[in-house]
């Protein structure tokens, strides 16, 4: 194959995927971070819209942005196998190879300069967006047998690539650029590719959390629309999951926020001199929604400042509540149905705000500040009922988690929220800063049919498992419900491995098909519909809660269970759709 730009026809140099490569050797080549930025501004600046987004991704490191569900999916296993197919090196050599440099970028750099298939398209040079294209179609590949379409896609994408592109797409596939840039340099270049102030690409960057959409906004001047100012509407932080105290203690290993979990709406205030807004989660403008909130909200105040001085943007929850306790949320839903918030509704359904952060105060963004100090700010600012501080306590241990969450739902709440109090406030994006703990759903037992080797520490083990429910309307057919790999401790794992080795119907290399016989009991954060499995349903953040060795095959869950679970969840589905 042709290695060099010879073979780039295109005036437009920089959108071309061998440029870019040319570019990464170019950053690894030099220690000075100066000398790097310099590459890279100069590189960036020469961009069209749709590269430049691109190239920003893939220079941090990333395929999709940060917060995107999307991932390529693609492990060693078949990296190796596609590259062993198209070259002139059988799965031993390419082992023996990957052995000797330790690294899969190299390994494809060697085996694309043995490749034997060419390509009929071998005169097309990738580009940034093609290749982009590529690996997004390889994150759609998803189902039972998307293993062959993804190998597929990659053999195309190698096909036509130089020895020195398929390190880089290697390298970009396993997130192991390692071209000694981080993510804080190439805004450094975003902000001097386009003469913008570094600390704007910074704000924005943590308001948008994306580093395409920065780049993009640098690059037409339009930073400003991204700032957190009163009256534009910043996208919230997102809580993550977890099932159990226990849980969440080994995890932090240090006292935490903790909050009850209100069972309401997400509303954002703003206070703008004597405007007031509220925004929903979806960061339309709710105002009208909640008269009697806006006009309190007025009346918010700092004990040392004037009224109409306050600006502000907080975060909380817009709940029901009467006589001391909280109302369902379909009576809060009843309410915000009602196009006019007659006198009657208001007595009847009467709402509280209750406000758990702050993100801006008087001409200063909060978002930087780590938690413990922006709830001390937030205790300083007196507000007038209903509108009201979120209770909070510290807890340090699973009695003091399990002691409030009793004490939540006697209240009337859904759980809780523990907040680590050194985290900053991360709009946009769902993170273990914030975990949520609700009533845990019923478990499911299911049985494993595929075991997956695992990677790293689990290299060598069955340590990913597929499991499956059956479905008595097609005679106990086993449907696929979704794919765990924690929960297990390594002993079970081992103990699990070789019993799967025994049972084995189908050895695939990577992975094993079996007979089912081993029973797990799962717990999950919720149940999704998807074609994803056979089944038309895929368990959400699925995690294995005990080995059932007293149950069979016989024992297991069925459809209909998954399906009166997933029932149950379109009440919350439409809470949040709010
Ligand atoms: P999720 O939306 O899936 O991230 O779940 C967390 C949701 O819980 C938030 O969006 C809020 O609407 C809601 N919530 C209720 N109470 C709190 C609280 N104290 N802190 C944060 N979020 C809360």
């Amino acid at each position: 194959m042709i290695d060099g730009l010879n073979s780039v026809l295109s005036a437009d140099i920089s959108t071309h995927f061998l440029h870019f490569v040319h570019l990464c050797e170019k950053i690894l080549g030099t220690t000075s971070k100066n000398m790097k930025v310099n590459f890279l501004s100069e590189y960036l600046s020469s961009m069209n819209d749709e590269s430049l987004s691109v190239a920003v991704l893939f220079l941090s490191n990333r395929i999709f942005p940060l917060g995107s569900k999307s991932a390529v999916n693609i492990g060693y296993s078949t990296i190796m196998r596609t590259l062993s197919e198209i070259s002139t090196l059988d799965q031993n050599k390419i082992q023996q190879i990957y052995l000797k440099y330790g690294d899969m970028g190299a390994l494809s750099e060697y085996a694309i300069s043995k490749m034997h298939t060419v390509s009929l398209f071998q005169q097309r040079a990738l580009t940034l967006l093609s290749v982009h294209d590529r690996f997004r179609r390889i994150a759609d590949t998803i189902g039972y047998n998307s293993g062959k379409s993804k190998r597929n896609l990659l053999k195309g994408l190698f096909l036509n690539s130089s020895p020195l592109e398929a390190k880089y797409l290697t390298k970009m596939i396993n997130g192991e650029m390692r071209i000694g840039l981080t993510e804080g340099l190439v805004e450094v270049a975003v902000s001097k590719a386009f003469n913008q102030e570094l600390r704007i690409v910074r704000e924005a960057m943590l308001v948008l959390g994306d580093i395409s959409q920065v780049a993009l906004l640098a690059k037409k001047g339009l930073l400003h629309t991204a700032l957190v100012r009163p009256l534009n509407p910043v996208s919230y932080m997102l809580a993550d999951v977890m099932i159990t105290a226990e849980e969440i203690i080994d995890y932090y290993q240090k006292p935490l926020i903790c909050e009850y979990k209100y069972d309401g709406i997400r509303a954002q205030m703003h206070k703008s001199g004597q405007q007031i807004r509220f925004f929903s989660r979806k960061l339309t403008d709710v105002t009208d929604a909640f008269p009697e909130l806006a006009s309190v909200a007025l009346n918010t105040n700092l004990p040392s400042s004037s009224l109409s001085k306050i600006d502000l943007i907080l975060d909380g929850e817009v709940i029901a509540f009467l006589h001391g306790k909280p109302l369902h949320f379909q009576d809060l839903q009843k309410r915000l149905r009602k196009k006019n918030v007659t006198e009657q509704i208001t007595k009847e359904v009467p709402l509280v705000y209750v406000v758990y952060d702050i993100i801006y105060l008087n001409g200063e963004v909060m978002i930087r500040k780590p938690l413990r100090q922006r709830k001390e700010i937030l205790s300083k600012i007196s507000f007038r009922e209903p509108i009201i501080n979120a209770y909070q306590n510290i807890v340090n241990s699973e009695q003091g988690i399990a002691a409030m969450f009793e004490e939540s739902r006697d209240m009337g709440h859904e759980g809780l929220v523990l907040k680590d109090p050194d985290s900053q406030y991360y709009p946009g994006r769902r993170g273990r800063y914030w975990i949520k703990l609700k009533k845990e759903l019923d478990t499911i037992d299911a049985v494993i049919v595929i075991a997956e080797y695992g990677h790293g520490k689990r290299a060598g083990t069955l340590s990913d498992y597929t499991f499956a429910v059956k479905d008595e309307h097609s005679n106990d057919q086993l449907k696929i419900i979704g794919k765990a790999y924690s929960g297990l401790t390594d002993d079970e794992i081992n103990i699990i491995t070789k019993k799967l080795r025994t049972i084995m119907i189908r050895d695939d290399g990577y992975r094993v098909i079996v007979r089912p016989e081993i029973v797990l009991e799962i717990a999950f954060d919720n149940i999704q519909k998807s074609d994803r499995h056979n089944s038309g349903f895929a368990l959400r953040f699925p995690r294995i809660k005990n080995i059932r060795i007293d149950k069979t095959v016989k024992d297991i869950d069925s459809l209909p269970k998954i399906k009166q679970i997933y029932n149950k969840q379109v009440y919350l589905m439409n809470k949040n759709n709010v």
